[in-house]
């Protein structure tokens, strides 16, 4: 039996743990952190996401501790004006999976919930890996090591596992920031928040909102651009009254909701090219290990979630050869991951576009492209959603 150690028992880590197990891997995850926790923040798990989750037994769980929310919905900045609505009927119809929004707390604990106690080993800090003919390690900050057939690095955006393969990688800062913040929808003053899950756009911004814990708590997202602000912390906080100064003439709704955060977090938002390898010999990546992306379209966690699929499927298929199963997972993964990273970066000019003229030419091609089947976003990317990572032909040759 194949033995995987996966580094980081985050989302990714997590899921592939899933994953792996369902095949009967011998299965051992290591994370740095003395709990499994996550930041107090919204995952939005497009059709894509959904469609392993479902595979992995786990869609039903996950919607148990969703949003309620029907439809996805864009509007401009000041007016409030619909520039798309499509429902999670429609969704589910043409991707063959409805989109689902979550605490990121909730699904981890679906996730962790999901595999046998004892596989997780809590406060171990990788900080290198090696790999030979035979046997790939990893050693731990306590001065500790192991050994697996193969060892995945799953430990996010600055991981030491990328990291000990090939070097530290070189961001460059997008000259955009993001504000974050999860507020209680019953601390909003007046009308009560649409459940939708929403996207508004603005010069220079984007907003992003959708409900957690069924009614409970909105999620909200802000980006902007900002030159001045280099810090890529995910939990320094912010004050309040800079967010509202920040959107000051937005629309009253989206005001409301922010008045009502207590706690908002803010942060720079980098850039990375596509990493040109991601596996050498029985050591591989996976998640924001392998292809940190810029958020705009929600995809981070998704991607790193269809990662564990196909690496389950390629460990299936070649049981007797771990390192050609890794070369057929990377081969399968990094053409479509790449492309999602480069999407998202193309999709911040686009939803910040500051010019009125411009605006309204997206605008309209949204409309347009939304009239051609298969597209009910309207922005040219349904091949994200359309795509199942639990088939067998996600698996290259
Ligand atoms: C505010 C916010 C909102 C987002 N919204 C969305 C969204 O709507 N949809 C979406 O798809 N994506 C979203 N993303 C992106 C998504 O969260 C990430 O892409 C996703 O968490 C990546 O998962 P991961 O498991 O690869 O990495 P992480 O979630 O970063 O997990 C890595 C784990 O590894 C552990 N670790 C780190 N270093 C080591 C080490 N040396 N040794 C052992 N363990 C280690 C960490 O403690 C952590 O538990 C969002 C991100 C943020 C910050």
């Amino acid at each position: 039996m194949t033995r995987v150690a996966i580094i980081g028992g985050g989302i990714g880590g997590l899921a592939a743990a899933r994953a792996l197990h369902r095949r009967g891997v011998e299965l051992a995850v290591y994370e740095a952190a003395p709990e499994l926790r996550e930041i107090g923040a919204g995952v939005a798990l497009g059709p894509n996401a959904m469609k392993v989750l479902r595979a992995l037994e786990l869609e039903k769980a996950v919607r148990g501790v969703a949003g309620r929310c029907e439809w996805l919905v864009s509007h401009n900045w000041r007016t409030g004006r619909v520039i798309s609505r499509t429902s999670q009927r429609e969704q589910a119809a043409l991707y063959g999976c409805a989109s689902a929004t979550v605490h990121r707390a909730d699904l981890l604990d679906v996730l962790a919930g999901s595999l046998p106690a004892r596989v997780v080993t809590l406060g171990a800090r990788c900080t290198g890996v090696e790999s030979d003919d035979d046997v790939a390690s990893a050693r731990f900050q306590d001065g500790s090591a192991i050994e697996a057939d193969v060892i995945v690095g799953a430990d996010g955006i600055h991981s030491a596992v990328r990291a000990s393969l090939f070097g530290a990688d070189a961001p460059r800062f997008t000259g955009k920031i993001c504000y974050r913040s999860v507020v209680p929808v019953a601390a909003v003053p007046g009308p009560p928040p649409a459940s939708d899950n929403a996207q508004w756009f603005g010069p220079h911004g984007t907003v992003v909102l959708y409900p957690v814990r069924r009614d409970e708590l909105v999620n909200v997202v802000c980006h902007y651009d900002d030159e001045g602000y280099r810090h890529e912390s995910w939990v320094t906080e912010c004050d309040r009254d800079e967010v509202l100064e920040r959107y000051a003439g937005w629309h009253e709704s989206l005001l409301r909701i922010f008045s009502a955060g207590d706690v908002w977090y803010k942060w720079a938002l980098y850039d990375r090219d596509p990493i040109p390898h991601w596996t050498r010999g029985r050591v591989t990546v996976l998640g924001d290990a392998a292809h940190p992306m810029l958020p705009y379209l929600g995809q981070g966690a998704c991607q790193a979630i269809e990662d564990g699929s196909v690496l389950a499927l390629a460990l299936a298929a070649e049981t007797d050869d771990p390192v050609r199963a890794l070369a057929r997972y990377e081969r399968s993964r990094r053409p479509r991951a790449s492309q999602v990273v480069l999407t998202s970066r193309a999709r911040g000019t686009s939803n910040h576009l500051a010019s009125p003229l411009s605006a309204w030419r997206r605008d309209i091609a949204i409309a347009l492209r939304r009239r051609l089947r298969g597209d009910l976003e309207g922005r040219g990317a349904a091949w994200i959603p359309a795509y199942d990572a639990s088939s067998p032909e996600a698996l290259a040759a």
